[in-house]
């Protein structure tokens, strides 16, 4: 067993981060989190440079990268934070569903802008009854004619506010609790749509919204694939998505745990650094081994991937355990930096902020162990 990248994935994993430090950085950062303004122009630069299509075939126009390399991508632009990274990914996962099961027409008017980082895209799953039972959703979809006919109340759909986007909405044209839903592509400017932006403390930037929608017509063609296929287009990309989120976990807190050890070698009490105090020391030891143990399980489980391999347990528990990692890791920073982490431009209590989003966001914690014990046989 060789646990060695190749030159090629290291040349990758570091032209990201490089990208990172040059285009992105901690000021830049620190600003749109307290602004909640979108990342534009990293978007931007990233469809210049033809980053946005790593998960679309070469025949759609993107680069069909393997899960490593999709994986390095993850972890360098979570470096600085959870929520950059989230504005990034959350339009890749619709855009494959595009690439897989779009029209020709869909392909060019949705696609080919977002390829450029001209548009974004949005995946509207939950509801307000409807979290961690994603099955449980009711919104309708109905075919009058020639036009679907949507109704219902969607809710924490990140992203579904900001111009040029366009949400992939999950409803439900059957009773049947999976081949009930299909998926539609609504354009957030759709008379119709009501979309209020939600005040909350992570995912500042990407901002999440709530929406209505009050018998919103939209044109037959708006239908992703076929009808009756919505949940196994979403499930399609779910070992992607967990991948990234858990890659992107591992990025956020190897410069939440660099940031700790910085500050504790400068600070000094007593007459010493922090860094020398035994019990500092340790707790960052500890860290260290544990951020090394979920780089691991990222990695092993893309390699997987890579091969073909069914991976569901492995990035459920890349997920899980990644997201306790950056967790514990930021919750050690907020002591070690005393007073001082309680400054946002220490950037720390935003790591611990977004740490706790992770255990919820893409399935929760509970629902990753349910998920590991159903792949173990148990029941
Ligand atoms: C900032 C933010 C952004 C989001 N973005 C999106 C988005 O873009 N699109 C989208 O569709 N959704 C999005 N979500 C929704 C997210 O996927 C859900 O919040 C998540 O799936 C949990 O659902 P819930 O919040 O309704 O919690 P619930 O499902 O009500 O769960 C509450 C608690 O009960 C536990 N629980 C529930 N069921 C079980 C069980 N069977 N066994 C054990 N414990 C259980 C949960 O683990 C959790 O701890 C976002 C959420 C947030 C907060």
């Amino acid at each position: 067993m060789d646990f060695r990248f190749t030159d090629e994935q290291l040349l990758w994993g570091e032209t990201v981060q490089n990208f990172m430090d040059r285009e992105v950085g901690r000021e830049y950062t620190r600003e749109h989190d307290a602004s909640r303004e979108f990342p534009i122009e990293v978007f931007k630069k990233m469809g210049a440079l033809g980053w946005l299509g790593l998960l679309i075939d070469e025949e759609n126009g993107g680069s069909a990268a393997d899960p490593v390399m999709f994986a390095l991508f993850c972890e360098a632009i979570g470096k600085f934070s959870l929520d950059t990274a989230a504005c990034i990914m959350t339009s890749m996962f619709t855009a494959t569903n595009i690439s897989r099961h779009g029209t020709a027409e869909q392909k060019e008017r949705y696609l080919k802008p977002f390829l450029t980082g001209d548009a974004k895209f949005s995946i509207s799953i939950s509801e307000p009854h409807s979290g961690s039972d994603a099955a449980a959703a009711r919104s309708t979809a109905v075919l009058e004619g020639d036009t679907w006919v949507l109704n219902g109340n969607k809710v924490w759909c990140s992203g579904a506010h900001l111009p040029k986007t366009t949400i992939a909405v999950m409803a439900r044209t059957s009773a049947d609790r999976y081949k009930g839903f299909s998926l539609f592509l609504v354009p957030n400017t759709t008379p119709g749509l009501h979309i209020k932006k939600m005040n909350t403390i992570v995912r500042k930037s990407l901002g999440t919204t709530e929406f209505f929608m009050d018998n919103l017509r939209i044109p037959s063609g708006a239908l992703l694939g076929e009808v009756g296929k919505g949940w196994d287009y979403i499930g399609e990309h779910l070992e992607f998505e967990r991948l990234s989120i858990a890659a992107s976990q591992v990025g956020n807190a190897r410069t939440a745990l660099d940031d700790t050890i910085r500050y504790t070698k400068d600070r000094k009490q007593f007459g010493v650094p922090l860094a020398s105090f035994q019990v500092l020391k340790h707790r960052m030891a500890d860290d260290e081994t544990e951020l090394a143990a979920a780089r691991l399980l990222v990695y092993s489980a893309a390699c997987k991937m890579a091969r073909g391999e069914r991976a569901i347990k492995e990035v459920s528990m890349a997920k899980l355990f990644c997201s306790q990692v950056l967790f514990k890791i930021a919750f050690n920073g907020m002591q070690a930096l005393g007073g001082y982490a309680q400054l946002p431009e220490y950037d720390m209590e935003r790591y611990f902020r977004e740490a706790k989003h992770g255990m919820v966001g893409g399935g929760t914690n509970e629902i990753q162990r349910s998920i590991i014990a159903k792949e173990m046989g148990i029941r």
